[in-house]
């Protein structure tokens, strides 16, 4: 694969074998109806090619498919040692096709290729913690007394739906796969319609790892026809999403319209990021805030999107941000000395391009960007964009952007940042940056969010429950109480008779 720049338009590089087709009970199909529609790449605006548009009928094909594998036990009643070491390979095959599943996922969403190579090994480590984590997880017995014993054992929930979004195509499914597949179900996984393919790629993938047809079925298709006929099936037992709060609220809708089944949800953020004058080194945490906002344009549930500053530090926090900026002008996707890429599509450019405008008829100080950029590439590119001096009543402080615009908001105390902090309804992550233990740990224990940073931003681990309070979500991916999200309890009673 080869990319030639011509002025600033890339020539993309041959994707003629990329699958695009449906992946139902371990076959490549066309959707049921014929329809496909069309992959665009943002990189360069161009179409890559047709993808087939599942629907409803299609949906009841992979469930019925996934209901028999998982009645079947070919998966499901497998030892876990034997699932994990099938996990494991599956790792192992992620990692030998790394390149190409990193082109994938940049060509279609349009993120430097570094990062879409990080976001590859992200997914290799996540299938291998929770491939080595499954046969060490142990049921209980009861302290029921001397006249029974009492297992409570964990059991697998069947089939499962998984529904992401477009921001890390292969990393959103695989924080839920990785647990569901581990724990023994049968999954349905609708990937987001901008960024079908690196889904598809690990379909083929998951099936040559030597997981038994029908347990994995992947289905593109539009939110409104697959993703809600996934919500609203009456044999799919749980539901986990990942994607906007709006759409997250319809699925509770879905399951109390139809089985009640389970939802969890991983939903939006408009994070505060709040740097004190009392900050340990205002350079380390200048770089931080810029990479909290400019990593994947800005297209980051966590997004470090309101940027607190005690009023003493504010101007020279923005003096230094906006040198710190021209690092991540966006460039060529396919460079590997790209930091910025593109918007994933034309659509989320514009509702980026139009927030921008908002904030500044609201009255917040432009103080970098707001334009589109590399325009004659043909692709969906905005400048690194800052707001100085705005309030946390305004749109651009309260509502999710997704881009990378980054709203500054000036503070003076203590009570008056953790305040602001918390005037939202999202509660995904908070960063702080003090010298003070004690101010730090005030603020950690008050912050209404799944995770709080302190003297950095937005840092993770395979180990960690990653999730959201209020409106940022129901439930945590990754760690080990993940495996609870793919389980339910079971209790064996066995009375002891008397002799
Ligand atoms: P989205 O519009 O909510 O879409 C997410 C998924 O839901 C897509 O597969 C989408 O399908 C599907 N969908 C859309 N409308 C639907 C409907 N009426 N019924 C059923 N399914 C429907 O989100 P997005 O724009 O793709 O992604 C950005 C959002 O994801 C942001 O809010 C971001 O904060 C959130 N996110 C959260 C986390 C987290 O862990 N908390 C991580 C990453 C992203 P289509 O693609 O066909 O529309
Ligand atoms: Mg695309």
């Amino acid at each position: 694969m080869t990319t030639a720049a011509a002025g600033n338009r890339t020539e993309l590089p041959d994707s003629s074998n990329f699958r695009r087709q449906a992946f139902i009970d371990g076959d490549f199909a066309d959707a049921a109806s014929g329809e496909t529609f069309a992959c665009m790449s943002p990189v360069s605006g161009e179409l890559l090619f047709e993808v087939a548009a599942c629907d409803a009928e299609d949906i009841d094909r992979a469930v019925a498919a996934a209901r028999r594998s998982f009645e079947s036990g070919s998966w499901s009643q497998l030892a876990p040692k034997t699932r994990k070491a099938v996990l494991l390979r599956l790792a192992e095959l992620i990692e030998r096709d790394t390149d190409e599943l990193a082109m994938m996922i940049t060509l279609d969403m349009g993120k430097p290729i570094g990062d879409a190579a990080g976001e590859v090994s992200g997914a290799v480590a996540c299938f291998r913690y929770f491939a080595e984590a499954v046969d060490k997880v142990y049921g209980e017995v009861g302290p029921t007394g001397p006249s029974a014993v009492t297992l409570v054992t964990r059991e697998a929930l069947g089939v499962v739906g998984l529904v992401v979004p477009w921001n890390y195509p292969l990393l959103m499914p695989t924080w839920k796969l990785a647990p569901a597949l581990a724990t023994g179900n049968s999954v349905v996984l609708k990937p987001a319609e901008q960024s079908p393919i690196v889904a598809l790629a690990l379909a083929a993938l998951v099936s040559e790892a030597g997981v038994p047809d029908g347990v994995l079925n992947v289905l593109p298709g539009f939110g409104e026809t697959a993703g809600q006929a996934l919500g609203r099936h009456m044999d799919v037992d749980k539901i986990a999403f990942t994607g906007s709060s709006d759409v997250g609220k319809l699925f509770l809708v879905y399951a109390g319209e139809s089985n009640m089944k389970g939802v969890q949800l991983e939903c939006g953020g408009k994070s505060p990021h709040v740097i004190f004058a009392d900050a340990p080194d205002v350079d380390v945490a200048v770089a931080h805030a810029a990479e909290g906002i400019f990593g994947n344009s800005g297209q980051v549930c966590s997004a470090g999107s309101r940027l607190l500053l005690q009023e003493s530090i504010a101007d020279e926090v923005l003096e230094k941000l906006a040198v710190e900026a021209a690092k991540w002008q966006p460039g060529d996707p396919l460079d590997p000395a790209t930091r910025m890429g593109s918007m994933v599509d034309e659509t989320q450019m514009q509702r980026v391009l139009s927030y921008i405008r908002t904030g500044s008829d609201e009255g917040a100080e432009l103080r970098l960007g707001g334009g589109r950029a590399r325009r004659d590439s043909g692709g969906f590119y905005v400048e690194p964009t800052i707001f100085g001096s705005a309030t946390n009543a305004m749109k651009i402080a309260q509502e999710e952007i997704f881009g990378p615009v980054l709203t500054a908001i000036p503070f003076g105390s203590e009570a008056e940042g953790l305040r602001i902090a918390n005037d939202t309804v999202f509660g995904l992550t908070a960063g702080v940056w003090t010298s003070d233990i004690n101010k730090a740990l005030r603020f950690a224990r008050s912050i209404r969010s799944g995770t709080v940073c302190v003297n950095c931003y937005d840092y993770g681990d395979n180990s960690l429950p990653f999730g959201g309070y209020k409106q940022s979500g129901i439930g945590r991916d990754k760690s080990l109480h993940a495996l609870e999200n793919y389980t339910q309890l079971k209790v064996t009673y066995i009375n002891v008779l008397d002799g």
